[in-house]
């Protein structure tokens, strides 16, 4: 039977009220006073007016306020649209415009920008938070609501919308992924049931480091911790240090990261102190992660990294590596339980291919989303007889396991060659002077395109173009060798800080 997200967490309070929810800067919150909490929040949006139905913003770094926030909405009947505090005023314009958002809680230091785009939003009431300096964060005040007060709310888990999740940074329109309940609670459960063996409920300490308002940390950080009864050890951002001193004081037992994280922590020189070896799951996703970093990272810790496959639209994992399984170096597993994968022909989408074809790849699931906010064509052509296209191109062994090639929209056509950036990038990772690396087509009048490599050396190393060349052509054919080089300071990030090929492609 399907249950909404609140009393999914209403659940795990009756069976570890005491136990820590969250710990940041050092204060933990009970399962108790979490829920608490979420009523009381829940009772003030009620008495502001907030009805089922309506959206309210989140635009937060980590913080308790965050899952308070959160689950407070989702209580009171509301949809949850989750910004990255971070946006611009226009980009932050068109989801508040979009969306229709009655009100939002917004990190008081970046409050200044929600003001600014006020007057052309449907928004109606600005929530301030200060989770450093709580005396002066307005959202105190809405805490002391009593919530005897709360009205009830009837939840439909598989037709109403728990959130409203925008993406499409990359082709520039932005799409609300309508996500319910059913969707979020069912994500959870298919990766609690892989984890089974690993994990034990009311045990584990997760590090939040991964930014909630990105719907991966959003579900493998918060939503399933608070379902496992977990401790969340949240952090604002990722520096090196902090990490690893929160991994050893807090003694974590799980860890989430995206890709270039896992570079970072291979190249701290002191990484061995720090006691990874008591966290049992690392888990990687949101972008392809390097064979050569699991390699470096396999002599780091005792647990592997567990990589995962999934977007936004699968609220987000579809495809993960169980975690004791003959581990498959550039696959990135199994489809969780109770989805199903198939690998259509690229041009017409409606032939499925034979194991070993590459193809686009398509998803069945009770995780996948409802459509498209609004948006009613771009929904038909995603989801199509109950499958999601995903866009990507995959490709299937005999035994099931899954390799994502690439995104189908960032294929180079080089004189007539299909050229997969990320089968590049694996080969710019085994140069031991390569830090990250990124490639793209550039424009080209007489190839149509080139391969071109961003490249961010290690500290100390020098090399050169040629010697970058010359690197690739010993394991690639010729057009696939990156004709110019760039090095750069820094790469790109997107919001959960994969590297951004959109941003290189439009430089
Ligand atoms: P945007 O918000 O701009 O649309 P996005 O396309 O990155 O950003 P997400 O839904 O966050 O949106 O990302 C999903 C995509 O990330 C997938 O379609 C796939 O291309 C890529 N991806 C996720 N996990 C992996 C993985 N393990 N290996 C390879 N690619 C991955």
């Amino acid at each position: 039977p399907s249950i909404s997200l609140y009393e999914m967490l209403e659940r795990t309070t009756n069976k570890f009220s005491n136990h820590p929810a969250v710990s940041f800067n050092g204060a933990k919150m009970t399962y108790s006073g979490l829920l608490d909490n979420v009523k009381r929040c829940a009772a003030s949006l009620q008495q502001i007016g907030i009805k089922k139905g309506d959206r309210v913003a989140l635009m937060l770094s980590n913080c308790p306020e965050y899952v308070i926030a959160y689950y407070g909405i989702l209580r009171a009947g509301g949809i949850v649209v989750q910004i990255n505090p971070r946006l611009t005023s226009r980009e932050l314009g068109i989801i508040l415009k979009d969306s229709g958002s009655k009100l939002i809680f917004v990190l008081d230091s970046v409050a200044d920008i929600v003001f600014s785009v006020y007057d052309q939003c449907p928004l109606e009431t600005i929530i301030k938070v200060n989770p450093i300096n709580q005396t002066s964060s307005e959202f105190q005040h809405y805490l002391q609501t009593d919530s005897s007060n709360l009205q009830p709310v009837h939840i439909n888990p598989d037709d109403d919308l728990a959130i409203l999740q925008y993406t499409g940074g990359t082709t520039g329109v932005s799409k609300g992924v309508m996500l319910t309940h059913s969707n979020l609670v069912a994500n959870v459960r298919q990766q609690d049931e892989m984890f089974k063996d690993s994990l034990v409920h009311g045990k584990e300490v997760v590090l939040g480091v991964l930014p909630l308002f990105h719907v991966y940390a959003m579900t493998v950080v918060m939503n399933l911790s608070l379902f496992q009864g977990s401790c969340i050890v949240l952090l604002e951002n990722f520096q090196t240090d902090q990490v690893l001193n929160a991994i050893k004081e807090e003694k974590v037992t799980r860890f989430a990261g995206v890709p270039t994280m896992y570079i970072a922590l291979n190249s701290h020189p002191e990484i061995e102190n720090y006691g990874l070896d008591q966290i049992k799951v690392f888990q990687s996703g949101g972008a392809s992660l390097p064979a050569e970093v699991i390699r470096s990272f396999d002599n780091r810790a005792s647990a592997y990294v567990l990589e995962a496959y999934g977007l936004t639209e699968s609220s987000p994992a579809a495809i993960a590596f169980p975690p004791k399984p003959n581990r498959k170096i550039g696959s990135v597993g199994l489809p969780l339980p109770w989805t199903e994968v198939k690998i259509m022909d690229i041009e017409t989408g409606t032939t499925e291919l034979p194991v070993g074809h590459e193809g686009e790849l398509i998803l069945k699931g009770p995780q996948i989303m409802k459509g498209y906010w609004g948006m009613r064509e771009e929904t038909e052509y995603a989801l199509r007889d109950g499958w999601l296209y995903t866009g990507d191109i995959a490709k299937m062994d005999h035994d099931g396991y899954i390799y994502i090639v690439d995104r189908k929209k960032d294929l180079i056509l080089a004189s007539g060659f299909n050229v997969y950036p990320r089968e590049i990038e694996e080969v710019l990772f085994e140069h031991p002077a390569i830090l990250e690396a990124a490639v793209v087509g550039v424009k080209d009048d007489y190839r149509g395109e080139n391969v071109k490599a961003y490249i961010l050396l290690k500290d100390g190393f020098d090399v050169t173009e040629k010697d970058i060349i010359d690197f690739c052509k010993t394991s690639l054919v010729n057009y696939k060798v990156p004709r110019i080089i760039e090095f750069v300071d820094e790469l790109p990030k997107t919001q959960v800080g994969k590297i951004s090929r959109v941003a290189l492609r439009n430089r």
